[in-house]
């Protein structure tokens, strides 16, 4: 049984009050974690590190950020290990996804730190030039679905800033950024920059969003949390940014290559159970194609390698949808019930034959679970794509066409030919209810400080 602590001020601390963590494979308690309620004591050491933090020069806080990746890096398989029991994925996805990308968060942030040129604007009579200064403490409030990995997505460009950070990943997914903090232990990081405070969302990440001294809050999670988020840090003029769900559509053309559209479309409707809020969970097929496609479709979502879904409790809301999903005049295709053993195993579930504007199809549902729809134009595949309130990703499968259709749809990121595949300058987040702000590279950035422009003129 691990024991889960807070991270304060350089300082493991455990407190009377704890939470279980329970396994998805087995549903076995494998840690105990702290029900923190409140920040204060971490806030405040936060804010005596953020000085000396905030002073180094950028290269300086890159070159921590790489030693940070060298640790993790060493003790790569310890983090996939944790990963894969604490959300149930399956190793390998754990170990080439989540860790890898963790690495790389602080890698790639240290590098693009260190290339970071100046920002000036010429005028006639006098010249600009912009700083970046820090923020001083910023909240990180991060999901279960790709735990150490989202929220090492905040904490390095947050770092290389000058920031001093407290994080709190979700309480059903403690254990890798417990880790992460022993390995600060071991590297000598600055003591009281980093912070990670556990316990439940509406407890310890509304203190977070709350506490006045925390200027800038990054939230990843659903959108009906970041509205709660939004209405406690809008008013208090935090800058916030804003990672919220998806229900992204595949949108599989006439003339797409079956060899890489058909193995593309079941990944992304089913990486890690379908809980990332990028995946396709409505895939739209032309319907000259539609009944070559599904049986090959089908046949490789059967192969797939898939673990559970995260807790029991989110087992029952996905098989809530697939039950709505029968009423809504549904069939199902593949899969539909439960796995009859311990842990919150479930089917990997195609649904077909439902309306475009049916609650399965156009709700976020967060699971194995798609639904299939066949369209007869472009016109009409890019109306579907846009009718649900969300506009975070999406793919679209086609020889020819795929920049053009790729233009029209609401979303934050489209992908031609390929999905998830990923370079970390480029900007990532949604439209509509998908999100406020982006994330990445420069983005990430100018997320992390303050731009501030000094004018001068020659006297
Ligand atoms: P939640 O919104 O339930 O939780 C996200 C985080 O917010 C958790 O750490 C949670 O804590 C915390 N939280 C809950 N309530 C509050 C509150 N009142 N104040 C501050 N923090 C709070 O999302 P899930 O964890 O269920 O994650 C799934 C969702 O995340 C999906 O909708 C998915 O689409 C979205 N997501 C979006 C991504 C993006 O980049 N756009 C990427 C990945 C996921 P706790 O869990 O301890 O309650």
């Amino acid at each position: 049984m691990i024991r889960v602590e807070n991270y304060i001020g350089g300082k493991h601390v455990s407190l009377q009050e704890t939470l279980d963590d329970i396994s998805p494979l087995d549903s076995a308690i494998i840690a105990t974690i702290p029900r923190t309620r409140n920040v204060d004591d971490a806030v405040q050491c936060a804010i005596d590190s953020q000085k000396e933090w905030g002073s180094l020069s950028i290269d300086q806080r890159a070159d921590w950020l790489d030693r940070i990746a060298d640790v993790l890096q060493k003790n790569i398989e310890d983090i996939a290990k944790l990963e894969s029991m604490d959300t149930g994925k399956p190793y390998e996805v754990a170990r080439n996804v989540d860790a890898e990308r963790s690495v790389n968060n602080f890698r790639f942030f240290a590098d693009f730190g260190r290339g970071m040129t100046d920002e000036t604007f010429e005028m006639k009579d006098a010249m600009n030039y912009v700083i970046r200064k820090p923020i001083g403490v910023v909240g990180l409030i991060s999901p279960w679905n790709l735990p150490l990995y989202l929220l090492t997505w905040k904490i390095a460009p947050a770092l290389l800033m000058g920031n001093s950070i407290i994080a709190k990943p979700s309480e059903i997914t403690p254990l890798t950024a417990h880790h992460f903090s022993k390995l600060l232990d071991e590297i000598d990081f600055p003591k009281g920059v980093v912070n990670i405070v556990h316990g439940y969302g509406p407890e310890v990440g509304q203190a977070i969003v709350e506490h006045p001294d925390i200027k800038a809050i990054s939230f990843t999670g659903g959108t009906m949390t970041g509205r709660i988020v939004a209405s406690t840090a809008a008013p208090m003029f935090k800058k916030l940014s804003l990672e919220l769900g998806g229900k992204n559509s595949t949108i599989v053309l006439d003339d797409a290559d079956f060899e890489s559209a058909v193995p593309g479309v079941a990944r992304s409707g089913f990486l890690n159970s379908g809980q990332i809020c990028l995946c396709g969970s409505r895939i739209l097929i032309h319907e000259s194609i539609y009944d070559k496609f599904v049986p090959l479709l089908l046949e490789e979502v059967s192969n797939m390698d898939i673990g559970p879904v995260i807790s029991e409790e989110h087992r029952t809301k996905v098989l809530s949808y697939i039950e709505l999903a029968k009423q809504e005049g549904g069939q199902i295709l593949l899969g539909g019930k439960i796995i009859d053993k311990p842990g919150a195993w479930i089917e990997p579930t195609v649904i077909a034959g439902l309306p475009t504007n049916s609650r399965t199809s156009t709700e976020e549902i967060f699971g194995p679970v798609v639904t299939l729809h066949s369209f007869s134009s472009d016109d009409e595949a890019i109306e579907i794509a846009n009718s649900t309130e969300y506009g975070l990703a999406g793919s679209v499968w086609s020889k020819k066409r795929g920049r053009q259709i790729a233009e029209r749809i609401e979303s934050g990121m489209v992908w031609v030919n390929t999905w998830l595949h990923r370079d970390l300058r480029v900007p990532f987040g949604g439209v509509k209810n998908s999100g406020v702000g982006r994330e990445g590279g420069m983005w990430s950035l100018g997320f992390f400080s303050e731009a501030i422009n000094i004018c001068v003129m020659e006297p």
